[in-house]
């Protein structure tokens, strides 16, 4: 394999860095001051950064790198598609065969009727396109009213205006006006923390229910759509409990509803099945897919539609697209990745070897004295961290205080995993082996076992 490894020395790029790139989700000035950590190369689950330093990624990237890193179908793919076609535009009554074939492959996948996918450059150009289609759809169906868009808090749908109006990020809300008008958002069924002394079912429940009470609110006329990521994950891989989506679903079948799943990070594998609708089962009526979609190797997202609303969408002109839907290279790396995902076992690998050892080694961790609750489903999972077990009591400290010094711990003992206030979240490549599972375990220990040692040294585990 052809390498590029006469890259500038790591001062040098930190310094450009800090001087041009502008990165998202980041305080600039602290992390000029410091210098960005250069990734240079990856393979399999392993990054190695500019120093030759070997990390393993427990976050698959950001969530999509199912696949793994390195494969070289992938390239090959990619490289043979931008010399037989590199772009052509779907827009003006067009099409070209890596789209054709994606869409009708991503339809025998989907469950139910789900057969047509309108693609896009990400999940948040995605979500944008949902947000046109559910009201274009009402409007279409002579219901112009039924506009509104219910979410939830702490829920993520991306970054852009629209999908960051759909997602329930207190922090994103605060900056540049949003949530748009039409867009309200009802609580998360996040048990640890906001679960209290109730129960779990019932507390399911109780948060299912504020849907209908808020379609009530609404009024049934107004609303058009729901949407859930079936696990959140940036949220903190908030697996709801197992009461929550049954009655979501009931309220939706009994409510003119749409019910819209955002598969970005559950879907293609991420919790053992194709999609987590399956896992959980949810019978949506829009998809959002993204990440694992191409395994993060070109950038693609889509929203995929049920028959019926198809129809209707389709019965006048959809005034909506990107220069880049249905993107030939990025289609034909999805098509190769969806494929080697089936043919490789590696779908079958995450639920039946990979998933159940990672939940044994994540049960183990469970009882480490900084651990208030580790959760995991297929190949997503949280540690929640917390100076007292019994209670789930928070740190003395600001929330993220303890999550950021774990993450640093993990980092310089070589495992990349992320932290959302005061808890660790992970969600590798689905093609982890147990030696790997054995490698992130005996990292993770070692990088809570610090952290606890300075909590303790600085009084926060009182
Ligand atoms: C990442 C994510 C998105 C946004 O996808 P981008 O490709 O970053 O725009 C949307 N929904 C969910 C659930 C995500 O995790």
């Amino acid at each position: 394999m052809k390498r590029i490894d006469n890259h500038l020395p790591t001062a040098d790029l930190q310094r450009l860095d800090a001087a041009h790139h502008m990165h998202p989700f980041t305080n600039g000035a602290e992390l000029n001051e410091k210098g960005a950590r250069v990734i240079t190369r990856a393979n399999g689950v392993m990054l190695t950064d500019s120093e030759g330093v070997e990390i393993l990624d427990a976050m698959a990237g950001l969530w999509c790198v199912n696949l793994g890193y390195g494969r070289k179908e992938l390239a090959d793919v990619a490289a043979a598609q931008m010399l037989q076609l590199p772009f052509y535009n779907t827009f003006f009554q067009t099409t070209h065969p890596p789209v054709v074939a994606l869409a009708a492959r991503i339809a025998e996948l989907a469950p139910g009727d789900l057969n047509h996918t309108f693609f896009a450059g990400s999940g948040s150009e995605a979500n944008d396109t949902n947000i046109r289609l559910v009201r274009q759809y009402w409007a279409l169906m002579g219901k112009p009213d039924k506009k509104v868009i219910i979410s939830r808090k702490n829920a993520y749908h991306g970054s852009s205006m629209g999908s960051g109006s759909l997602g329930g990020m207190a922090g994103m809300h605060a900056q540049g006006g949003m949530p748009i008008p039409d867009i309200t958002h009802i609580d998360q069924p996040y048990w640890y923390s906001e679960g209290g002394d109730m129960d779990p079912a019932e507390f399911g429940l109780e948060r299912a229910r504020q849907l209908e009470a808020e379609i009530e609110r609404l009024g049934e006329g107004n609303v058009a759509a729901f949407i859930a990521e079936p696990i959140q994950g940036a949220g903190a891989v908030i697996i709801p409990p197992e009461t929550y989506w049954p009655e979501i679903q009931r309220i939706c079948d009994e409510h003119e509803i749409l019910l819209i799943a955002d598969e970005v990070i559950c879907g293609f594998g991420r919790t053992g099945n194709w999609f987590g609708s399956q896992t959980l089962g949810i019978r949506p009526d829009i998809m959002t897919i993204a990440k694992g979609l191409s395994s993060g190797y070109q950038p693609i997202g889509g929203s995929v539609i049920s028959d019926p609303i198809a129809e209707v969408i389709n019965s006048d002109e959809f005034a909506h697209g990107y220069t880049y839907s249905g993107h030939p290279v990025a289609c034909a790396v999805a098509l190769e990745n969806l494929r080697l995902l089936d043919e490789d076992g590696i779908i079958d690998h995450a639920r039946d070897v990979a998933g159940p050892y990672l939940a044994q080694k994540w049960a183990e961790l469970g009882n480490h004295p900084l651990v208030g609750e580790a959760r995991i489903i297929g190949m997503m999972a949280a540690l929640e961290l917390t100076p007292n077990k019994a209670t789930r009591a928070p740190f003395k400290a600001d929330a993220g205080t303890v999550g950021l010094r774990c993450r640093e711990r993990c980092f310089a003992n070589g495992v990349i995993m992320r932290h959302v206030r005061d808890t660790m979240i992970i969600s590798p490549p689905l093609i982890m082996t147990k030696d790997d599972i054995d490698m992130l375990f005996e990292r993770a220990v070692k990088s809570l076992d610090e952290t606890l040692a300075g909590l303790k040294s600085d009084g926060l585990m009182a």
